[in-house]
């Protein structure tokens, strides 16, 4: 059994949604293969897909560090679009975690996967209305590599389907990405 929190297509809606995150009633297929899926349900952590008439497909069991990779790219473009991440940074003085704050998403506003050229492609591009970049992501699996013209927020992959760390008064997953910032406590004596 893969010990990451891996995510299904919502059939109706064709969008992605995390294990952390399915609702029984829903129809769901595999990424990996496309096929129908049954949800066992149980506690959040403990629900599974299985595939339809035993299909073997090895995406729940054995998947792929690029297939994780996808997925985990997937997951946090669903929680941003459904305004459930909050981001923080570490202070340079105090070493607390600070708050950095995102846009709220709404339907004028899009996020991308593997935007770009190939060459320069970022994980995942936040637009505004006039699909200006707002931020990016990059989503690494051991050391950061990406660089941008803009504000770029590096999240270990790890946080994203691995160790889920869920606030359970707003529901929102706290990432934090290796920026290096001022918390309002020590920004006086930066
Ligand atoms: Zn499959
Ligand atoms: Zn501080």
């Amino acid at each position: 059994m893969s010990q990451y929190y891996l995510g299904a297509i919502n059939k109706d809606t064709n969008e992605y949604e995390n294990i952390f995150y399915v609702q029984k009633p829903n129809q769901y297929k595999c990424i990996g293969c496309d096929q129908d899926l049954i949800l066992r349900k149980g506690q959040a952590k403990f629900q599974s897909f299985v595939h339809k008439n035993g299909f073997p497909c090895n995406y729940f069991k054995n998947a792929t560090q690029v297939q994780i990779l996808a997925d985990a790219k997937m997951f946090l473009r669903s929680m941003i679009t459904n305004n459930k991440v909050e981001l923080f940074g570490t202070c340079k003085i105090c070493m607390a975690n600070c708050k950095i704050n995102l846009p709220v998403y709404d339907n004028t506003k899009s996020l991308v996967i593997d935007h770009g050229l190939p060459e320069e492609q970022m994980d995942l591009v936040y637009l505004d209305a006039d699909n200006k970049v707002i931020c990016g992501f990059e989503v690494f699996e051991n050391n950061p590599s990406k660089q941008a013209g803009y504000e770029l927020h590096q999240i270990y992959i790890i946080q994203i389907n691995y160790q889920i760390t869920r606030n359970f008064a707003t529901q929102k997953i706290e990432l934090l990405t290796r920026k290096r910032m001022y918390c309002p406590n020590c920004v006086h004596h930066a």
